[in-house]
């Protein structure tokens, strides 16, 4: 019997359960002739009426990397507790937690760590999540976030499992400055080849993300723009944050996006692109000579809390509703106590209703005293 029992009382829509045989495409669970259809189930909506739409699932808290503003070397080391293995969410777990997400509303997953692609198998996870289906029928965006160092290896296999799209995280192109930055000696040319493997075998669509650390890679900001310009890759540019606890961040190392933008245009000139949709994290500018576009993601300097409707769950299933979250909800409790999907459906729709977080909006006016509490890791919450 679970522990959260007395807490979460199952208050269940047949519709949200027709939703969750949907996602699974199985026949629904059960019609009574009068049931609405799935489909017309609304997501569901927080305290600030966000909706819940997006998943971001880290499937594994090592990596391969140690870039210095996200897992630095010295907190990072061989004495770091990472999880045991059996702490990790298996396939089958997140696959199950993956199709309650989407009855609630989700219509995008993205898989990240750590590095993702060192999960063992990740191809196989793959697999099993490009078979779910929102309740319409819809097949769910599926995306993964990695550091390329394992691109060109495994490209194949995650386009051939189904993955819909890449985002490739890529800071320098200066080799010496790339190799200080990953801080394991990576080679540049490395990515680079990933990135090329991956369009061959068919990725469209595919994010660089850098994230511009001032004093440190800001010198990057302009070869990156021209190396991309007119390739088949979209550069954005993401303003060093203030996540975990261990990267010493500072305010005054962040270069503002419309610095960058300023630089770029100094040398390609750019002009701005209506957003794609309401909420889309990523300021559009495009080349005036038609070379493309950039993107860039401002979470300090113009923060979109007011429109953020992702949720995130941790290696070992913790569901966060915030980047900036110091307390996860135990979802994996509930699983391995053999909860239903009921019970889980209700506690996941509860944690959403019960949101607030806007960490981002809040930081500026509080940064000395937010940079003091101990928040939770990137690399085990996913980025
Ligand atoms: N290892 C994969 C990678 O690097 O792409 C996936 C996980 S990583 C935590 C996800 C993204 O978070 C990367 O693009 C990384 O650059 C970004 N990131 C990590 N720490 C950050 C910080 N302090 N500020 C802004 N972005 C950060
Ligand atoms: Fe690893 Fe990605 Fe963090 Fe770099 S940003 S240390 S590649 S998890
Ligand atoms: Fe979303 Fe939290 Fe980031 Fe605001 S600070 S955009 S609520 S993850």
């Amino acid at each position: 019997m679970s522990t959260y029992m007395n807490k979460i009382i199952p208050i269940m829509d047949l519709r949200l359960l027709n939703a969750v045989a949907a996602a699974e495409q199985r026949p629904v669970v059960a019609d009574t002739g009068n049931t609405p259809a799935a489909g017309r189930l609304h997501a569901i909506t927080d305290k600030l009426d966000r909706p819940l739409h997006d998943l971001r699932i880290s499937v594994i808290d090592r990596c391969n990397f140690r870039c210095v503003y996200c897992m630095p070397k010295e907190v990072f080391d061989n004495r770091y507790a990472y999880l045991p293995q059996d702490a990790l969410l298996s396939f089958e777990e997140i696959v199950r937690i993956a199709k309650l997400f989407i009855a609630q509303g989700v219509r995008k997953i993205r898989l990240t760590g750590g590095e993702p692609l060192l999960r063992k198998d990740i191809e196989r996870l793959v697999a099993m999540l490009s078979t779910l289906r929102t309740a319409d029928g819809t097949p769910v965006e599926l995306t993964l976030t990695t550091n390329g160092s394992l691109l060109a290896k495994k490209a194949r296999a995650l386009k051939e499992a189904g993955l819909t799209r890449l985002t490739v995280s890529l800071d320098a192109l200066d080799d010496a400055l790339f190799r200080k930055m990953n801080d394991v000696d990576f080679a540049v040319a490395d990515v680079l080849h990933g990135l090329d493997v991956a369009h061959q075998v068919g990725f469209t669509n595919t994010k660089v993300n850098m994230v511009v650390k001032g004093g440190t890679n800001d010198s990057q900001i302009v070869p990156m723009a021209r190396y991309f310009k007119d390739s088949p890759f979209t550069l954005r540019f993401i303003e060093y944050m203030d996540v975990g606890s261990s990267n010493g961040w500072k305010l005054d190392e962040v270069i503002p996006s419309a610095e960058v933008i300023r630089r770029i245009d100094a040398a390609f000139p750019l002009r701005e692109m209506v957003p794609n949709y309401r909420g889309e994290t990523a300021g559009r500018w495009s080349y005036v000579d038609g070379g493309g576009e950039v993107g860039v993601i401002s979470s300090v300097t113009q923060a979109f809390c007011q429109t953020c409707t992702r949720a995130r769950l941790s290696t070992d299933g913790k569901l966060y509703t915030c980047l900036f979250g110091t307390q996860g909800y135990d979802l994996r409790a509930l699983l391995r106590n053999g909860d239903t999907d009921e019970v889980l459906l209700t506690a996941i729709a509860q944690r959403w209703q019960q949101r607030s977080d806007r960490y981002s909006e809040l930081r500026t006016a509080m940064t000395p005293v937010l940079a003091a509490s101990r928040k939770v890791e990137m690399s085990y919450i996913g980025g």
